[in-house]
């Protein structure tokens, strides 16, 4: 374990063939030997024991300087580099990344534990399945370990909101896959065209729904994917990377050990981004509203363009839109959401000094706008203006 403590490379305790060797864990004269274990902070509490485990652990390094020791439990048959010989290493990169993109980890030890279970979570300890391997088993030991910071480390009430611990998790998981070993294994969560035929199923309901009131076969959907996503249309769309890591970081710092309500998350982001979300909270969280915003022409104006836009869908959103020119260049404009508070259509002056080829709103293809046939002028043969 010392050894270990000192390494980023994983080290061994207990050995493959060392297992089941229990003379390795008694002590050395007689008597019971008796194991004390202490973690602050912690709002619930697990632990494993089985003398089939191999047991390797590896060092994780803390944005501040501190350590804390990742460590795999899992029996001979999920061993291997393409399973659970990557458990330590998937559970170091997890922990470090969360730790450097949000909240530094408060506890000791970060434990992955092959279990007969798809994937469950407490304070320190997954216990994720040990038929698990590649990438579904990164995609489950990096979850089950995101987690940590929603509920356990900001204590939200999944029962009621399961979405400020799910789906919170969901969209931190995200980021987290794409920046492991180099993007190694791909995320689809903001494919957001998959998910039109949810979106316009007239079964579903408001992500602000209690789970034991969700549909189950609409709980991945509401609890999980549409808070994420909406948390990802927030941070790559409305507010940008800055404001939003800045208020999510301080939502959750603020909200530490303590017990926030949805209306606790909505202020804080308000308040730290400067910005009024309301349009977005109600739309996005409490309602079914869609988006769809549609450019509906572009007529020249003098040396310029009038491009004509409308809000097509049931919440507003702003407008970020790309130019293309004739000679190739492309440049983007952000209409702030407030164009949309008095109406439904918007006349923008575009000041340019060349000719106009194409007009495209959300070229990165970040929100679940519901009609893409109307998102490019000229219109495609999908069109429908
Ligand atoms: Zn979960």
């Amino acid at each position: 374990m010392k050894r270990a403590a000192d390494s980023d490379e994983r080290v061994y305790i207990i050995e493959p063939n060392e297992v089941g060797d229990l003379a390795l864990t008694r002590p050395k004269s007689e008597g019971t030997l008796t194991w004390h274990f202490k973690m602050n902070n912690t709002r619930d509490v697990a632990f494993a024991s089985s003398k089939s485990f191999i047991w390797d652990a590896a060092r994780i390094n803390l944005p501040s300087g501190k350590k804390a020791l990742a460590q795999s439990v899992y029996p001979k048959e999920s061993d291997g580099q393409e399973a659970w010989g990557r458990s330590t290493e998937y559970s170091k990169a997890s922990v470090e990344h969360y730790s450097e993109m949000w909240y530094e980890y408060p506890y000791p030890v970060a434990v992955n534990v092959a279990a007969d279970i798809g994937g469950m979570e407490y304070p320190g300890l997954n216990f994720c399945s040990y038929k698990s391997k590649g990438e579904s088993l990164w995609g489950v030991t990096d979850h089950e370990f995101g987690h940590n910071w929603f509920p356990m480390i900001v204590g939200s009430n999944e029962r009621r909101h399961a979405w400020m611990d799910e789906g919170f998790n969901t969209f931190i998981n995200y980021y987290s896959y794409l920046a492991f070993n180099d993007g190694e294994y791909t995320n689809d969560l903001i494919k957001t065209r998959k998910y039109l035929g949810w979106l316009t199923n007239s079964s579903r309901e408001p992500v602000a729904t209690h789970p034991d009131r969700t549909q189950s076969n609409n709980l991945g959907m509401v609890a999980y994917m549409k808070p994420a996503l909406g948390l990802v249309m927030l941070r790559e769309y409305i507010l940008g990377h800055e404001r939003f890591d800045k208020a999510f970081r301080s939502y959750i710092r603020t909200w530490a050990y303590k017990h926030p309500q949805p209306n606790d998350f909505f202020n804080h982001m308000e308040n730290v981004s400067g910005e009024n979300l309301d349009w977005f909270w109600k739309g996005w969280f409490y309602s079914n509203a869609n988006i769809d915003l549609s450019v509906d022409g572009v007529y020249p104006y003098g040396a310029n363009y009038v491009v004509a836009f409308s809000n097509k869908g049931d919440m507003p959103m702003p407008v970020i839109f790309e130019i293309t020119f004739d000679d190739g260049s492309k440049e983007r404009r952000e209409l702030p959401v407030e164009i949309w508070f008095k109406g439904n259509t918007w006349q923008h002056l575009l000041k340019v000094d060349k000719k106009v080829t194409k007009i495209e709103i959300d070229p990165d293809k970040i929100i679940t706008d519901t009609n893409a046939g109307n998102d490019v002028w000229p219109s495609s043969i999908y069109g429908d203006r």
